[in-house]
């Protein structure tokens, strides 16, 4: 990933010249990579005499709720006044770690629509953005959008300008993106811009253990009830999926997030090739798929169940029953393995 200078010139020119008022808009259930690069975005729009609103469609996971700036995220659904005053107002717009409005839910991507005058931008490394943006850093080959917004601001203001604050939400949305530096992406370039932060104090260990050691005890065991219980495996045990329906989730005292990372458990077996599960929500299932290697679940997902993502790692929704679902998962499977997609 090489950031092209022409685009920095162009953001530049946005964000250098008179205070502005600038929304950063980032995409429903937020995970460690949207809210790092909002927050670490922000307080670097900041130190330029920006007046910055970031806005979330949904409230962020408990685990994350100790990340520096958190309580100044606007959540939609929770503050609408205060997300479509800002939407109204703004002259520019940074739509981050999301690649098409469809991702926002209703309300607010009409709010952000009816702002017409508004500059548009996008840093964002999913596949295929389908909107069109002033200025478009879109580097579906980069491991998360933190790192594109870390190497944003050291292209505009340099190294030096990044507090131990702004690298601590980076580390973050970089270590959750990748599985704490498992996945694939992991370029040399990844690492330098790892040691930029790590120049900076940030306590490594410390901020793992926030995100990845702090789970209740209902997520422990909904955990084991949903490997030991749930996971069926097809395909001579190449392909599992795993369902939760709200009452099962109820069981174990769900909270939000609490399902994050289940998904990625059957992989862990050796001869696994995807791994899926749904999650029933009020008004529909949520799909989250991985893949091994070649098998391409953005596509399976945007085939599927109206989603995407990225090669390994995608998802989408389905707005049938549970074991509706599940039959279209298995039918879908059988399609993809046909065509030797897995
Ligand atoms: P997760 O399974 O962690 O929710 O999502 C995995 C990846 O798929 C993320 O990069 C996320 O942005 C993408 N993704 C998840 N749900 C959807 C969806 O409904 N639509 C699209 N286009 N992408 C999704
Ligand atoms: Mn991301």
């Amino acid at each position: 990933m090489k950031l092209e200078q022409e685009k920095i010139d162009a953001l530049r020119l946005l964000v250098e010249t008179e205070p502005k008022n600038i929304v950063i808009l980032s995409h429903t259930n937020p995970d460690g990579d949207a809210l790092g690069s909002s927050l670490a975005w922000g307080e670097a729009l900041r130190g330029k005499g920006h007046k910055v609103t970031c806005i979330v469609p949904n409230k962020y996971p408990y685990y994350l709720d100790w990340m520096t700036g958190i309580e100044q995220m606007v959540i939609f659904k929770s503050n609408e006044e205060v997300a479509i005053k800002a939407a109204a107002e703004a002259d520019i717009i940074f739509c981050l770690d999301f690649h098409t409005l469809s991702r926002l839910d209703e309300p607010l991507s009409k709010v952000i629509d009816s702002n017409s005058s508004a500059k548009r931008v996008l840093i964002d490394h999913h596949l295929n953005p389908s909107e069109s943006f002033d200025v478009m850093f879109s580097y579906p080959e980069a491991s998360s959008t933190s790192y594109l917004v870390c190497n944003i601001i050291v292209a505009l203001w340099g190294a030096e300008s990044i507090s131990a604050a702004q690298a601590e939400v980076l580390y973050v949305g970089m270590m959750t993106d990748t599985g704490n530096f498992s996945f694939s992406n992991l370029t040399p370039t990844l690492y330098r811009t790892l040691a930029v932060l790590a120049e900076t104090g940030i306590n490594i260990p410390q901020i793992y253990n926030n995100v990845y050691n702090s789970f209740t005890e209902g997520r422990a065991r909904l955990f084991g009830y949903t490997i030991n219980r749930k996971m069926r495996l097809l395909r001579k045990g190449t392909v599992a999926y795993m369902s939760l329906t709200e009452e099962e989730m109820r069981r174990f005292w769900f909270q939000q997030g609490d399902s994050e990372g289940f998904v990625n458990y059957p992989l862990t077996i050796k001869k696994m090739r995807m791994s899926a599960i749904f999650i029933e929500h009020k008004d529909f299932i949520r799909v989250s798929l991985r893949s091994r290697g070649a098998v391409d679940v953005n596509l399976f997902a945007g085939r599927y169940f109206e989603g995407g993502g990225h090669h390994n790692a995608a998802g989408g929704k389905s707005f049938v029953s549970m074991a509706e679902t599940i039959a279209r998962f298995e039918a879908a499977v059988e399609e993809f393995a046909k065509e030797g997609l897995l």
